[in-house]
Formats: C-alpha cells, structure tokens, sequence
C-alpha cells in the first residue's frame, strides 16, 4: 500500500469507487442502501404532486445543504440533510395529480438501469469506450426502425431528446438538398451562396426547436415557413402545397417539411400520408416530429394513427417523453444511412479512418456528439422486464383517461374544451363560468393557485392570444377518479377567486 505523505488515505480512495476490490463493493452495498431507503420514505411521504412552497420558501430551506467544506460529511448525514429540502420539494411527476407536462412518471426498470449506466460508465463515441453498449445499441436502432417500418438500409442514433433529433434531422435535410441541388458539400465549404432562398415548412404548432435549429443552421428564422392548421390542429395539406408552389414562384428553395406527430399542446397528427406522397413528388424531405405521438409505435389500439410514418426521411421520437424513460432518453431515425456520411468527421485518436476499413464500429460517425450515454440500456430493460404488450397497454390508457376528462369537463358545463375528442392524451381547456368573458385571467390564477397549493399540478397554454388550462396525462395510474378529483379541485378554486373578487 502506498503511504507517502502526498498521496495519504489510501484505504480511503478505495471506499469511493465500485471497483473490484472487497471494500468498494462493500461501499456500494452500504451506500446503495442508504439511498434507497431515503427514496423510499421520502416516496412513502409524498402525499401531493408539489409541497407547495414558494421559491423564496425553497431557496431558505437550500441555503444550508449548499454549505460545502474541505471535510467530508457522512453520505448518511448529507442524505438527512437533503432529504427534505431537495427530495421532497421536488416536482414530484411519478404522483397521480401531477398533469402540467410531456415529463413522464419514469418506470423502475427505467430507473434502476441508471444506476447500471452510471456505474458502468460507457461511453458510446467509440467501439473501443462501449463494446457491448455499441451493439446494444445498434440492435434497439434495428428495432426502433422495424416498428416504424423502414425499409433494410435505415439507421439511427440515440440522442438526448427531441430538440437534438429535431436538429439532426434539418442539419441532413439542409446538407442534402445543398449536395443535389447545387453539389455543394457544406461540410467542408460553408453554406452555399443561395442560402438565404432555403425554406423549411412546418405547422404553426410545431415545437420551437424546429426554428431554434434552423436558426443555429445559419438559415435564419426567416427561413422558417409556418403553415395554418385545420380545427383538429393539424397542419393545413392544402396550405402546404400552395405555400410550396408561391415559394418556387418567387424564385426560393423549399427544400424540407416538418410534419408534427402529436402536437406538444394538442396532441394533434398532421396528415402524413399526403404529406409522404407531396414531399416524395417534390423531392422534399420529410423530417417526422415524432417525440411525444411515437409512443403509439407500441400500443394494441391506436397504431394506425401512425399510417404514413414509414415514408419519413428522418423522425425524433423521445422514449423520455410517452415510453416512461428517465430523462434523457431519444432517438433519431432515418429512412436511409448514406446520409450519415455527412456527420462523420475522422479523428485520428477516435474513429480512426483504419477502423472502418477493419469494419469497427464507432458510433460517433452517427451523432453530433461525442461522449454520449449509453441510455439505450434503460429502454432495452424496461421492453424485456414489462414487454411490448403491457407498455402498450399503459400507452393506450391514458388516451382513454384522456377522453374521460375530455367528457367529464363538457358535462360540467362550466368549460369550454378545445379538443373535445383528444387525438393523443392531452386535454386543452378552459373554465368559462357565465359572465366570466374573457376567461384568461381567472385560468391563469386558477392554475398558479393549485400549483402554489400542489394540489394539482397543470399546465397552462395559450389558445388565441387567451391563457387556456391543459391536462397531459402521461400517467397510466392516473385514473378517472384523479381526474374527476382535480376538476373538482378547479371548479373550488375558481369559485374562491370569484367570491373573494380577485379578477374581474
Ligand atoms: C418535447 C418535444 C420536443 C423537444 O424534445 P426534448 O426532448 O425536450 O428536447 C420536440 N418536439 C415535440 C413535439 C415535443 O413534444
């Protein structure tokens, strides 16, 4: 053992990695332990979605577990310490009441493979850093692209979410049309001359990473064409191919659409068949925002509201959003490899160019990044441990709790629902008692109240200009009952406002 001055506790260094000696594996047991039953009570004692407490209230409780010295504390002691401060006074999103966001309950075996992951380490950039994990990898990419019905030659990568494959997407999509059009390798020699003429097409409810990637791309916002949307939400077929044809007429470049698959608000599906076959006719690519509606690749009842999906160029499907991952868990799919070429960046210390001779698959040639997680795990563990079927079932639930709530606040009578048939398991609405119009305000302090209280955790969003309340039901446990409990909730909460005067 080594005792010198400068490197003095040795024995204590070994205590804080899992390594194969008998004292990190004794360490891990102990301290594993220790963090389990923490969780436990604290999930034990969660009785609400949120505690409630103001952000002033929080940052007090933080001020003295942010105190850090050069001596240690016991892992016991800081577990104490944080447990209410940080664990309780967390959002918590696994409870039947919390509805605000597209932030999943995330499963056990989900959970319980971050732990393998960190432990484990991998890094997915090259074959040398993960050599199973690649192929782990590889193989849920040939699953994925299986369910969506790609063809053989389709690939992918995981990502950290859907901003990221929303990106990956455009990049390729800018990249290839500027190689056919023009063959201009932009790569290596910057964006071409005509740049400034590109346009990209999507719904005006598209997510914002759509225009935040195209504007990192160098295209500008500008280039950025919102298309109306029907009254389901959807973006307008029609208006797409109108919007196309002014654009060649004024001289400019359409050269990608981005078709949503479950709007983050609405839940709403843009026709993608149409668009499939116009884009095809156009040499357009077609890049699928599938991050929230791709849960559907896996459920008994509602695959069909897919159809079309299988003619994309590229998609993003997020398993952090409706497939019940820890964050950060997603994918990007793309109907044909060659593609890639276009990322892949030879670093002699990495990817060396001999290792693809040698056939040695590094997975940086496929993704913008380079250390990356190896969170195809989590998704390999949970599809073994639940099976497609039951993750299926779960998916389909809260579509159907989704309807009940859509029902349950038109019979009411008091709301108003802006999706009266929801489309996936998101209910957009408002509370519109007699004599309360405009509404906006009272469901603004409608919501902060429940959210202030943690009764209820909704989200709010805005429906022409006017503050609407919206339920996102990603929680299979979340039953009618809780929802018919939050609506209660809403209804008490709205009469107090009006009682006590506040608005209007
Ligand atoms: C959530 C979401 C995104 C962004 O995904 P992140 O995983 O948060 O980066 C993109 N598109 C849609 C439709 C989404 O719902």
């Amino acid at each position: 053992m080594v005792t010198s001055a400068k490197t003095s506790k040795p024995n204590l260094f070994d205590l804080f990695f899992l390594q194969q000696g008998e004292e990190g594996v004794q360490s891990f047991c102990t301290q594993a332990e220790i963090v389990v039953h923490t969780l436990a009570r604290v999930f034990k004692e969660v009785d609400q979605p949120f505690e409630g407490l103001t952000v002033e209230e929080i940052k007090q409780q933080l001020r003295p577990v942010m105190d850090i010295h050069e001596e240690a504390q016991s892992l016991y002691e800081v577990m104490k310490e944080i447990e209410g401060p940080i664990l309780k006074n967390s959002l918590h999103v696994s409870h039947e009441r919390s509805m605000a966001h597209l932030h999943c309950p995330p499963v056990l075996p989900g959970v319980l493979a971050e732990l393998m992951i960190g432990a484990l380490n991998q890094s997915m950039d090259s074959w040398d850093q993960s050599p199973s994990a690649t192929y782990v990898e590889e193989e849920l990419i040939r699953y994925w692209t299986q369910l969506v019905q790609f063809p053989e030659g389709s690939d992918g990568v995981f990502t950290s979410g859907g901003t990221q494959s929303n990106y990956m997407g455009l990049l390729l999509a800018r990249d290839a049309y500027c190689l056919t059009q023009w063959n201009h390798h932009v790569p290596t020699n910057g964006l071409p001359e005509d740049f400034r003429k590109m346009r990209v097409l999507c719904s005006e409810e598209a997510h914002f990473s759509v225009k935040k990637s195209i504007s990192q791309l160098g295209l500008g916002e500008q280039a950025v064409i919102p298309v109306p949307v029907d009254e389901k939400h959807r973006m307008d077929f029609k208006e797409v191919c109108r919007i196309v044809e002014q654009l060649e007429g004024e001289g400019l470049f359409p050269f990608a659409v981005v078709a949503t698959c479950g709007t983050t608000d609405f839940g709403s599906i843009d026709p993608l068949p149409n668009l499939a076959d116009f884009c095809k006719k156009k040499g357009l690519w077609l890049h699928v925002d599938a991050a929230y509606g791709g849960g559907l690749l896996l459920s008994n009842e509602h695959r069909d509201k897919l159809e079309g999906l299988e003619h994309a160029d590229s998609m993003t499907l997020d398993f952090h959003k409706w497939l019940f991952q820890p964050i950060s868990c997603g994918v990007f799919l793309l109907q044909d490899r060659k593609h890639l070429g276009l990322l892949s960046h030879h670093a002699d210390y990495l990817n060396p160019l001999e290792d693809e001779e040698d056939g040695i698959l590094n997975l940086v040639n496929k993704s913008v990044q380079t250390t990356r997680r190896f969170d195809a795990l989590k998704v390999l563990l949970t599809l073994k441990t639940m099976g497609t079927g039951l993750l299926g079932s779960m998916i389909d639930r809260t579509v159907e709790v989704a309807q009940y709530a859509a029902h349950e606040l038109e019979r009411r009578g008091c709301f108003h629902v802006e999706n009266a048939s929801p489309e996936l398991s998101t209910v957009v609405f408002q509370y519109r008692p007699a004599g309360h119009h405009p509404a906006g305000e009272l469901n603004r302090n409608i919501q902060q109240k429940l959210f202030r209280e943690g009764r209820a955790v909704l989200a709010k969003t805005s429906v022409d200009g006017e503050t609407y309340l919206k339920f996102t039901l990603l929680n299979p446990r979340t039953s009618e009952g809780d929802v018919s409990r939050v609506i209660d909730e809403i209804e008490n909460t709205a009469y107090e406002q009006i009682k006590g005067g506040t608005p209007h």
